[in-house]
């Protein structure tokens, strides 16, 4: 890439001098449904990373818990950090393997965006007040809120997202769906991304829990990865304090999972050299860590859901949460009148089931506790 002084590189520019042949670049994307100009600094990526963040759906993600709640503390993550965790990591492995890190990022703050309150309780919940009606995913929702809740531009409702970020979304959508004939698999980016995510809420249900007491770290060391990051910790350093033993088996496990995906990707890229992120798409999954590596999350995942997200203290929440939303949705078919007015408008076309749960589901924790308690007298457990 030569640059006169006088003029600075373009978006399209940049990536063609940076990402490898594989990468999506974006002067090859299939636009935006409605056709806007381009921007003369940041590329179509960039606007879409920046219209993710501008989101009030986005920043409603603080107040959405990922596995743990607000009321147990202020150290874990929420569904918010969690997604920067995302972010972070997978940009991490997009740059080490020349992918365009604005398309990941973008997926990644993308990725959770449709997360109802109360986790994958609140998900359940929601999916079985709609069982009938096409059910409830996050996943879709999220394209919901891109397509048809947020509301910025004067002349078109949405985001008006790239075609790629869509497309990246509705492949996790469509994750547990059979696939059709002739079907091309995601991009590598959107593969990234899916990658990060596993391997981050590994990592930070990992850290949370014992941070909450839920397990100690001599009981999480059943799990060969943990026992062989809390070896490679312990042979670092001598004596750690409780704390910064946690944190740096923490470290230490993000750092075998990173570190083992991208060995086992980049030997694959380059057996398969690609010429194109088409190419690419026509091959079975390439951003996957070792087999070895698979079968030890595989494990650690077995030990989370049975000792920390099925833990007394989850399940009670859980339930909670569920009866919640149920009384809620039950309460607003009942009582329509009550739905803010454009969720009022919105059933004339979606129905009413839809629109209360497109209500429901954009709520913060706090948000549904407090207007449950306003709309139907729902009180807290024990209150
Ligand atoms: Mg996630």
């Amino acid at each position: 890439m030569t640059v006169s002084p006088s003029r600075l590189p373009t978006p399209a520019e940049r990536e063609a001098a940076l990402l490898a042949p594989y990468a999506m670049p974006s002067a090859a994307s299939r636009g935006r449904r409605h056709p806007e100009p381009e921007h003369p600094y940041r590329g179509p990526y960039q606007r879409d990373r920046d219209r993710i963040v501008h989101s009030s759906a986005f920043r409603r993600l603080s107040g959405k818990m990922q596995v743990f709640t607000g009321d147990m503390g202020d150290y874990h993550r929420t569904r918010l950090t969690h997604t920067h965790e995302v972010a972070s990591i997978a940009r991490t492995i997009g740059r080490a393997l020349r992918l365009n890190e604005d398309l990941v990022e973008a997926l990644a703050l993308f990725h959770d965006i449709g997360h109802p309150p109360f986790g994958h309780a609140g998900e359940d919940a929601l999916d079985e007040c709609l069982r009938g009606e096409g059910g409830f995913s996050h996943n879709r929702y999220a394209l919901t809120i891109a397509e048809e809740l947020e509301s910025r531009y004067p002349s078109f409702p949405g985001l008006n997202l790239s075609q790629e970020v869509l497309d990246g979304q509705a492949t996790r959508a469509a994750k547990h769906a059979p696939p059709s004939a002739g079907q091309v698999g995601p991009l590598l980016e959107v593969q990234v991304v899916e990658a990060a995510d596993s391997m981050t809420y590994d990592a930070h249900d990992t850290d949370d829990a014992v941070k909450l007491g839920l397990v100690t770290i001599d009981e999480l060391a059943e799990n060969s990865l943990v026992r062989e990051s809390l070896a490679a910790v312990r042979r670092r350093y001598a004596d750690l304090r409780d704390d910064l033993l946690r944190k740096a088996v923490v470290h230490e496990l993000l750092d075998r999972q990173v570190g083992d995906l991208l060995r086992e990707t980049g030997s694959r890229l380059a057996q398969l050299a690609p010429q194109s992120a088409e190419e690419v798409r026509r091959h079975p999954v390439v951003v996957r860590p070792s087999s070895g590596l698979a079968e030890q999350k595989l494990e650690l995942e077995r030990f989370l859901y049975e000792r920390v997200y099925r833990h007394a203290r989850l399940v009670a929440v859980r339930a909670e949460a569920q009866d919640r939303l149920r009384t809620m949705f039950a309460g607003y078919r009942q009582r329509p009148e009550l739905l803010p007015p454009r969720f009022q408008t919105r059933a004339q076309a979606v129905g009413i089931s839809r629109a209360i749960a497109d209500y429901l589901a954009g709520m913060t924790d706090r948000y549904c506790v407090q207007i449950g308690a306003q709309h139907f007298g729902i009180r807290l457990m024990g209150g």
